[in-house]
């Protein structure tokens, strides 16, 4: 009964949950968006469900559906011989079978590791870590009776949550954070003061630096004042430094109407699969780049950090996702994760985010994920 609670409280979470919509083409963005980003687009608007607190509701699933990306291939039509039974992969790895949680209009089907719960639905690439939003590359299928994932999404999600991490040594750790945007590349704008995403930014990494050397690391920033740093630059310090993480700080806007809050956290999109979100950049599923070698670690740590930072700022859960498009994802030969720490576009958020208290709070959040 209290991990049916906990499901139905994950449905909960759900019902303040995103609200994403692709950025209508052509719609003009705020000045500097991001800009060395590109031009935001989502490929697939997050599925969204509306869960009862005890009673079934029939609503629709979210109303728009998936957008076509023409550089995402396929997957395979899913089959026994292709996809993992979820049931097979917990008799294989000595656990309970899948519990199936009725609750309308889509079935959750969770399965209980050593170290948390997971939670798919069929059709959704939306899956629940400990009730945390993580996207996954392709959306569970039904076969017959059984429930089936992906072998990327087995591989590169289930597995490397599933197993748990080990945190670096305390005695030899160290992270490079790159407080996003800089000098001439503002970042966005915050709707509540006269101030730029590349201030919160630097902000924010600079109440984190100490935090983490407190707790044992050897901190770099890859700019320390408002500077311009190119993208290879930042991704080549956590080389040049032999970082166990690198670490890209930045907040979020919205041009469109939706006016959304929340934290995205990213990590890069393991090969094979489609990102969650491609800014216009061209998705290529079958790219391998360096940094593609830590994809457990990534994911890892961008679990850890999301979790932490939702805890602290009570803000919407807008999913821990895969991406290519963030240069700093790609370059680095090392674990590393950008933070979308808020929408400095949604009023309410951009007040929070005004208050160094709770702009402290963030650094928190972010020093105890790495304790
Ligand atoms: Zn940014």
């Amino acid at each position: 009964m209290a991990k049916l609670t906990t499901l139905l409280a994950c449905g909960l979470v759900l019902l303040t949950g995103c609200n994403t919509m692709p950025r209508p083409a052509g719609q003009a963005l705020p000045p500097n968006w991001d800009a060395d980003l590109g031009t935001p687009r989502e490929v697939e608007p997050a599925p969204r469900i509306t869960l009862p607190s005890h009673l079934p509701v029939a609503e629709a699933t979210a109303a728009a559906g998936p957008k076509i990306n023409p550089a995402v291939v396929p997957p395979p039509p899913p089959s026994e011989a292709n996809w993992v039974s979820l049931n097979g992969w917990a008799t294989q790895n000595g656990l309970r079978a899948l519990r199936t949680i009725p609750l309308l209009p889509q079935v959750v089907y969770a399965i209980t590791t050593l170290n948390g719960v997971f939670a798919v639905r069929v059709g959704s690439q939306t899956a629940f870590w400990d009730q945390l939003d993580v996207r996954l590359g392709f959306a569970p299928q039904q076969i017959g009776d059984q429930i089936y994932l992906h072998p990327l999404d087995v591989k590169k999600t289930l597995e490397p949550l599933a197993r748990g991490m080990t945190m670096p040594d305390s005695l030899s750790r160290v992270i490079v954070i790159d407080p996003g945007h800089g000098g001439t590349n503002p970042g966005t704008r915050s709707i509540a003061e006269a101030r730029n995403e590349k201030e919160y930014t630097l902000d924010w990494a600079k109440r984190l630096a100490p935090l983490l050397a407190q707790q044992g690391w050897r901190v770099f920033l890859t700019r320390t004042n408002d500077v311009d740093v190119s993208l290879p630059d930042r991704a080549a310090l956590a080389d040049a430094r032999h970082a166990d993480l690198f670490l890209s700080l930045h907040f979020n806007a919205s041009a469109s109407g939706s006016d959304p809050a929340g934290v995205e956290t990213y990590c890069l999109t393991p090969t094979g699969m489609a990102s969650t979100v491609t800014r216009g950049y061209n998705d290529d599923v079958q790219q391998v780049f360096p940094n593609n070698a830590f994809d457990a670690e990534n994911l890892q740590y961008a679990v850890r950090l999301h979790r932490a930072l939702l805890e602290v700022s009570g803000t919407t859960d807008r999913g821990v996702r895969r991406a290519r498009y963030p240069a700093v994802l790609r370059g680095p030969n090392r674990p590393a994760v950008l933070i979308e720490g808020g929408y400095l576009s949604n009023p309410r958020e951009a007040r929070k985010l005004a208050d160094p208290a709770y702009r402290q709070k963030l650094a928190e959040a972010v020093a105890r994920a790495l304790e």
